[in-house]
């Protein structure tokens, strides 16, 4: 019997989706760009781009999506929010809002400083600690290459939270049942790990 290929939505309202189509490309998985409610149906998982998450927010409204992609997620549907879809799915934001404000999806049991780590020109590189099999996957020994952009930082999160990425001491990804955060893009490189951590959460 041939293996069926899989589907993983991607929002594609606004942000770097591209690049996350591009990494799912690589997994042979199917990217279905996702800007209405009835684009939905039949995926294994779905990513929440980087971006700007005021932006997001606003068309999550328009789009009708809110309430559809809202009920996905948490009826088990695995997600991988990076970046501004952290902040969309957080319950709790603080820090520097800026005078247009995020309705988060309150998804994720966790505060989110929106713009912690400041503003464009402080974005950087560095190399991440990952811990693997806490997303579900087998031990890998290559460090992960982490892409900070006007990076939120999950400042807290409650018991049912686990942190899977460290940048030093700091906890820049978690993992919350079928929710994987990450404050950085792995979709600005061209390693798949945490995409192909996440669908597999689907099986
Ligand atoms: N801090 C940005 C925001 O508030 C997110 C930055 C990003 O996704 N690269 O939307």
């Amino acid at each position: 019997m041939q293996a069926m290929t899989k589907r993983a939505g991607v929002l594609a309202l606004q942000g770097d989706f591209a690049a996350h189509a591009k990494l799912l490309a690589r997994l042979d998985v199917e990217a279905v760009e996702v800007r209405r409610p009835d684009q939905l149906t039949g995926l294994s998982a779905l990513m929440l781009p980087g971006g700007e998450s005021t932006t997001m927010s606003l068309l999550l409204d328009s789009s009708g999506l809110r309430e559809p992609l809202r009920a996905l997620i948490a009826g088990g549907l695995p997600v991988l929010a990076t970046c501004a879809g952290v902040i969309l799915l957080a319950d709790t934001l603080e820090g520097d809002h800026g005078s247009l404000p995020v309705t988060p999806l309150g998804l994720l049991h966790a505060t989110v400083n929106r713009n912690a780590y400041g503003r464009q020109v402080n974005s950087f590189e560095a190399r991440l600690r990952v811990d693997w099999p806490a997303l579900g996957a087998a031990e890998s020994a290559a460090d992960f290459h982490g892409v900070f952009i006007r990076a939120p930082q999950i400042a807290k999160w409650r018991a049912d939270v686990v942190p899977v990425a460290w940048e030093g001491p700091d906890v820049v990804a978690v993992r919350q049942d079928n929710i994987v955060a990450a404050s950085f893009h792995p979709e600005l490189t061209a390693d798949p790990r945490f995409h192909a951590a996440v669908l597999n959460l689907a099986n």
